[in-house]
């Protein structure tokens, strides 16, 4: 993997803290990784703080992460925070478990906290773009490094907000200091949201509308996913690469076109015994030559 490491994109995927954070680098180097995502604690549990980092384990991280030349890990938020939460409480708690991980991601040297918009329940879409701004400004405000965070695109059938680079775009456009939020683009999230990058031309249209909207070079991670849903079925499924409805040429596109080169590229793709991230890593490096 040596030379290929020179070839951009650089191509990764989501890896296991079990047992120490440090062993997510071991296991994005067994898996051939070029970059990494973690998340820091378990992400459907709430007891925040409770998994604050060991400090050797935090060490030993470091150490590993710069041998694997892991330099922009990205950590993505557990799933229970709602920054668009119109309750009080649980809205409170999750701008907490931001700040965390803020904290978090300075200690790792890690430059991008992903996080999803959550969901405004009953309120308007204007309260979502204020609620999640509020949020944002807030948790930024406690930062210590220059962490971007980067706001992912999510797809379900139970409500539009956040499916939608515009939500993406008015949330940042709404906040004190927009050069601190980015975007994360998940491609199964916006296949199962209508968006039809399974065509390089509309991958190409998708991505020009964000640079519009959201600004050029906001993109700094892609989540790396083939779709088990149809087009703007609302269904989070992942499928290995090629497998889905989504198909090889959009990530072709992706692992050849120069727009995309500095983008960090992320699988999340199953876990199964068929094809590892080993496989789907090696089917993506074989696209990326030409
Ligand atoms: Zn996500
Ligand atoms: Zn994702």
């Amino acid at each position: 993997m040596s030379k290929e490491k020179n070839i951009l994109p650089r191509v990764g995927a989501h890896k296991s803290i079990t047992n120490g954070i440090d062993k997510a680098v071991d296991r994005g180097l067994e898996s051939t990784c070029e970059c990494l995502q973690i998340f820091t604690r378990p992400p459907r549990r709430w007891e925040a703080g409770k998994y604050s980092l060991d400090k050797i384990r935090v060490k030993n991280f470091l150490d590993k992460a710069e041998n694997a030349k892991y330099f922009d890990t990205a950590i993505h938020m557990p799933y229970l925070p709602n920054l668009s939460s119109p309750e009080d409480g649980l809205y409170n708690r999750s701008i907490k478990v931001l700040q965390e991980e803020i904290v978090k991601s300075h200690l790792l040297h890690s430059p991008y906290v992903i996080s999803h918009l959550g969901s405004p329940i009953k309120e308007s879409r204007d309260f979502a773009v204020k609620r999640t701004a509020k949020a944002l400004d807030q948790a930024l405000e406690s930062r210590i490094a220059p962490t971007m965070i980067l706001l992912e695109n999510s797809t379900t059938k139970r409500r539009d907000w956040g499916k939608n680079i515009e939500d993406i775009a008015n949330v940042i456009n709404a906040v004190n200091e927009p050069q601190y939020v980015g975007m994360c683009f998940d491609t199964a999230h916006a296949f199962a949201s209508g968006y039809e990058i399974s065509s390089p031309e509309i991958l190409h249209e998708v991505f020009d509308s964000i640079d519009e909207l959201v600004g050029k070079n906001k993109v700094r991670v892609i989540h790396l996913n083939d779709s088990k849903g149809q087009l703007n079925s609302g269904i989070d499924h992942h499928e290995h690469i090629g497998r889905g409805n989504i198909g090889i040429d959009c990530f072709r596109e992706l692992m050849q076109h120069p727009r995309f080169n500095n983008i960090s590229m992320i699988l999340e793709t199953p876990k199964d015994e068929k094809i590892d991230d080993k496989k789907n890593l090696d089917l993506l490096r074989s696209l990326r030559k030409k």
